[in-house]
């Protein structure tokens, strides 16, 4: 029979309690939200929902073709002006999501002959990147700027560092300035997917590689997704001009892809427009998400300690980890839960995203469930 061997796989998920299932989320869900990554709370906030309806009355429910035929609006270039302004780059593309921005920066930067040099802990686009890309993949040491140095030590010709700036699954963020000095010292690019700190990370939430000082430089691309902080869904690349021009001509999650929706166009540059108006959001994602860490650590939990609004809690194990977030949910809590095949470590998680706008009681509430739930 077709398609046989996936029972077979079914079956040894089934036996391994590892089956995941799609659960449609109630508009209005009682439950206290740690799961999401709305980080800013901004996803239904009043003006970034207005954002999104004015801009589909005006252009309609889709962005109707590709970017280079029909489907960049001035909407989509006032995006790209806006990003690259806030984040301190000089130029921007969007995507329709952070994942094709991902493919594109990875694949137009990494010609036939090139190394890739891909840090361990890296997000699956960034790994599905350097699958897709026609130069050599070396993975290196989590967060080790010196096996990033000798990794591109060992190659003559285009080179390209990769790597996420907040680590998606224990929210630790990377050595980026000593990740930059590696790569100049090389003549190599630097390419970092700050899907996790813009908006919270750097000055009123310009992002990690503003942070880091990097943001900018000639030698640096950084990638985002507009569905975390920014409430809407979409992604981009930003970068020096010529790469961004490049990246028109040559990426192909670019060229063969339909443009973003006008309405996410429209609810990322409303977010946008919050964050310049009322930049202690960001900071206050980090106050959070510090709290949380604070006080699970109070209560005897592992913990690991917060660089940007993710919390990430060991759990015993895969199963152990499914059920103390089946209990939490029960509880009137959503958290997040990661557990192998997405953790290549093998180590399951809870992860709590620390939303800027969660209250004391809240946080407080989030801490004893997850306290008395524990398995
Ligand atoms: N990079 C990282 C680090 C992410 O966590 C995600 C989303 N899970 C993405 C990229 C993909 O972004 P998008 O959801 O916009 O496709």
């Amino acid at each position: 029979m077709a398609f046989g061997w996936i029972d077979e796989q079914a079956e040894l998920r089934r036996r391994a309690g590892l089956v995941r299932t799609l659960r449609p989320r109630p508009a209005d869900s009682p439950l206290l939200d740690l799961a999401s990554n709305d980080y800013l709370g901004l996803a239904r906030h009043e003006e970034v929902v207005a954002g999104a309806v004015r801009s589909a009355r005006r252009w309609g429910g889709g962005a109707t073709g590709s970017r280079l035929v029909t489907g960049t609006t001035e909407l989509h270039t006032a995006l790209e002006r806006e990003l690259a302004g806030f984040c301190g780059f000089e130029a921007a593309l969007v995507f329709s999501s952070g994942y094709a921005a991902n493919l594109a920066a990875v694949t137009a930067l990494a010609p036939h002959g090139s190394l890739i040099v891909s840090d361990a802990g890296n997000h699956a686009s960034l790994i599905d990147g350097c699958r897709l890309a026609r130069g050599t993949t070396q993975v290196v040491a989590h967060s080790d700027p010196d096996a990033v140095r000798k990794a591109l030590r060992t190659h003559d010709g285009p080179a390209v560092a990769v790597s996420d700036t907040v680590f998606s699954v224990d929210g630790d963020a990377a050595p980026l300035a000593e990740y930059a000095e590696a790569c100049r010292g090389r003549g190599a690019g630097l390419v970092v997917d700050d899907a996790h700190g813009l908006g919270v990370l750097g000055d009123g939430g310009r992002g990690a590689p503003y942070a880091a000082g990097i943001a900018g430089a000639d030698d640096v691309v950084a990638t985002v997704t507009l569905s975390k902080s920014l409430g809407s869904q979409g992604g981009a690349v930003l970068g020096p001009a010529r790469v961004i021009e490049h990246l028109v001509n040559t990426a192909r999650t670019f060229i063969f892809d339909t443009g973003l929706a006008p309405a996410s166009a429209g609810a990322a540059l409303a977010a946008l427009g919050l964050l310049r108006r009322e930049p202690e959001r960001a900071a206050r994602a980090g106050a959070v998400a510090r709290e949380l860490h604070a006080r699970l650590t109070a209560a005897g939990l592992e913990a690991v300690r917060p660089d940007a609004a993710v919390v990430s809690v060991r759990a015993p194990s895969p199963e152990g980890a499914v059920q103390w977030a089946a209990e939490c949910r029960a509880a009137g809590l959503a958290v997040g839960c990661f557990r192998p095949p997405s953790v290549p470590d093998g180590i399951s998680r809870l992860r709590l995203t620390a939303r800027a706008d969660l209250t004391e009681a809240e946080i407080e509430r989030a801490v004893r469930v997850i306290g008395e739930t524990r398995p």
